[in-house]
C-alpha cells in the first residue's frame, strides 16, 4: 500500500490495538488506548474472571492516579486504611515505628474495579495466544483455539511468563532471586482480641537472619471491609535453593509443576514444616502463621529483557520488566507502562493525537521512556532484597545488603514509592 493512502486510512479509521492479558497491564492499556479513540481487544487466556488468591496490594499515589484517569474516581471503599508501621525483634518487643497512612485493597478488587471499566465487547476470555507475525501494515495474532485477529499493534501485557516477550526476545527469561515468599490470610476474627489490637491496622515487620517477615491488612473474601471481617496478609520471604524449588513444586503423587505450584497440591509435609519453623518466630507473626490455613508459595524472580518493542509489538507490566516485590510496585509500573504507550501511539509528542504516527515510531519512543525506569526498579528491589540469603561471598557483599536490614531502612522502603520517585522512576 502506498505511504499515502496508509496515511489518509489511518486519519479516517481510529486504529486497532490488540492486547494479549487480562491482568492489570492489559486492562490499563486498554483503558488508557480507548480513551485515546483506538479499538481495543484484550485476550486473555483465563476463561472466568480473574482473582487474586487474596493477594494483598498495598496502594500509592500513583496508583490512585492511575485508576482516576481511567476510572474517573478511586471508589470509597477501596480497601483498608492504616497508619503506622512498625518493626519487632524476635520475642515481639518494638524495635521500630513509623507513621505513614497507606491503604492496601486486594488484587481482586483492583482487577474488578478496572475490568467494570471496560465494556464486555473488548474483553476475550479463554483465548490463549499463541505466536505473532507482522508486516509494514499491520500485525496478525494467533490463538491455540485456532483462530486470528489483525490490528494496528500488539501489546505484550501477558505477565512474567509472557509468551509475547518469548517470542520478541526469546533471550529475556526471569531469573529466580534465591528465595520464595510464603503468603497466607488470617480471618481478623480468628485472631486473638489483645493481637488483634496490638497488630491488626498496622504494617509489621520482623527481619530474621537472612529473611523476612511482614504482614499488613486486606479486605476480606468478597472485597468484606467491615472490622471483624477483613484479613491479615502475612508474607515470610526465605532463601531457597532451586532444589529445595523444585522439591516444593513437587505434589504428593510425585507431580513436578516447574511453573508453580496451585495452593491446594502444596505437600501437606512442607505446610507442616513451614509451621512448625513459624514457633520460632515472634508471637504476632507466630500467631499469624498458625492461624493460616492454605499458604500460598510464591519464588520471587527478576526480569530486565533487552527490548521491550519490536517494529509493532511492545511489552507492558511484569512481560517486560519484573522487581522483586519488595517495593510493591508492579501496579504502578504496568499502569505507568500503559499511559507511555497510549500517549505515545495517540502521537501526543507530535501534536496530533489519535492520527498520523507511525506505530513503529512510537514504539521506539515508548521503549526510550519506559525502559530506563523499569531498569530502575529492578535494580533497587534487588537491593532490597539482598539480604533474604543464606551466606555471602565476602564481608563486603554482606555489608552491602545489611544496610538495607535495619527497621528503618525496611519501614521506610517497603512497599512504598518515596526512593523510586526521588530516583526519576515514576512518571
Ligand atoms: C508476592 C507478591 C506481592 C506483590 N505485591 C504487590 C503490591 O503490593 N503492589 C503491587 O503493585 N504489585 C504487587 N505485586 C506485583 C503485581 O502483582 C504484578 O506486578 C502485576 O500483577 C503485573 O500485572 P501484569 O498485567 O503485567 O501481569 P499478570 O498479572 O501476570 O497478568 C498476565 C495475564 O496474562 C495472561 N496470559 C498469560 N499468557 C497468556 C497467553 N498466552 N494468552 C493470553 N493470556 C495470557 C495471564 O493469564 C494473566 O492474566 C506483587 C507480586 C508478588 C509476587
Amino acid at each position: 500500500m502506498a505511504a499515502d493512502s496508509r496515511a489518509s486510512r489511518m486519519a479516517t479509521k481510529s486504529r486497532r490495538a490488540l492486547i494479549i492479558g487480562g491482568s492489570m497491564g492489559g486492562l490499563f492499556a486498554a483503558l488508557y488506548l480507548l480513551k485515546r479513540g483506538w479499538r481495543v481487544d484484550v485476550y486473555e487466556r483465563i476463561p472466568v474472571p480473574l482473582s487474586g488468591r487474596g493477594a494483598g496490594i498495598t496502594t500509592h499515589d500513583e496508583m490512585m492516579r492511575a485508576i482516576t484517569d481511567v476510572a474517573g474516581a478511586v471508589p470509597p471503599d477501596f480497601g483498608v486504611d492504616f497508619e503506622w508501621r512498625e518493626t519487632v525483634d524476635a520475642a515481639g518487643r518494638s524495635i521500630g515505628t513509623m507513621h505513614r497512612s497507606q491503604v492496601a485493597t486486594s488484587w481482586t478488587r483492583l482487577w474488578q474495579i478496572l475490568r467494570g471499566q471496560l465494556p464486555d465487547a473488548h474483553y476475550h476470555g479463554g483465548k490463549d495466544f499463541v505466536r505473532y507475525t507482522q508486516s509494514t501494515d499491520g500485525v496478525t495474532v494467533a490463538f491455540a483455539d485456532g483462530s486470528s485477529e489483525t490490528g494496528d499493534v500488539l501489546i505484550g501485557a501477558d505477565g512474567f511468563r509472557s509468551v509475547v516477550r518469548g517470542q520478541l526476545e526469546p533471550a529475556a527469561l526471569p531469573v529466580y532471586a534465591g528465595y520464595v515468599a510464603w503468603r497466607g490470610l488470617v480471618e481478623e476474627a480468628a485472631l486473638e482480641p489483645s493481637m488483634r489490637e496490638a497488630i491488626f491496622l498496622k504494617f509489621m515487620f520482623h527481619l530474621p537472619e537472612g529473611e523476612q517477615v511482614i504482614g499488613y491488612p486486606v479486605a476480606g473474601a468478597d472485597n468484606d471491609l467491615r472490622p471483624g471481617h477483613r484479613h491479615w496478609n502475612v508474607l515470610w520471604y526465605r532463601p531457597t535453593d532451586a532444589e529445595e524449588l523444585k522439591r516444593l513444586f513437587t505434589d504428593d503423587t510425585g507431580r513436578y509443576h516447574p511453573l508453580g505450584i496451585p495452593p491446594p497440591l502444596i505437600s501437606r509435609k512442607y505446610i507442616d514444616a513451614l509451621k512448625a519453623d513459624a514457633e520460632q518466630l515472634p508471637p504476632q507473626f507466630r500467631e499469624a502463621y498458625a492461624l493460616v490455613s492454605q499458604p500460598i508459595l510464591q519464588p520471587i524472580y527478576d526480569l530486565e529483557p533487552a527490548r521491550m518493542v519490536s517494529g509493532r509489538v511492545a511489552l507492558v507490566g511484569d512481560a517486560a520488566f519484573v522487581a522483586r516485590p519488595h517495593l510493591g510496585g508492579g501496579v504502578v509500573k504496568a499502569a505507568q507502562d500503559a499511559e507511555a504507550l497510549a500517549r505515545r501511539l495517540s502521537g501526543d509528542a507530535a501534536g496530533s493525537p489519535g492520527h498520523g504516527i507511525a506505530v513503529p515510531d512510537a514504539l521506539a519512543a515508548y521503549e526510550a521512556e519506559r525502559q530506563p525506569r523499569g531498569r530502575i526498579f529492578v535494580r533497587h528491589a534487588q537491593e532490597l532484597g539482598s539480604y533474604i540469603r543464606r551466606g555471602f561471598a565476602s564481608e563486603d557483599e554482606r555489608a552491602a545488603a545489611e544496610k538495607f536490614r535495619t527497621p528503618h531502612s525496611l519501614m521506610s522502603e517497603t512497599a512504598l514509592m518515596d526512593w523510586l520517585r526521588s530516583a526519576g522512576a515514576l512518571s
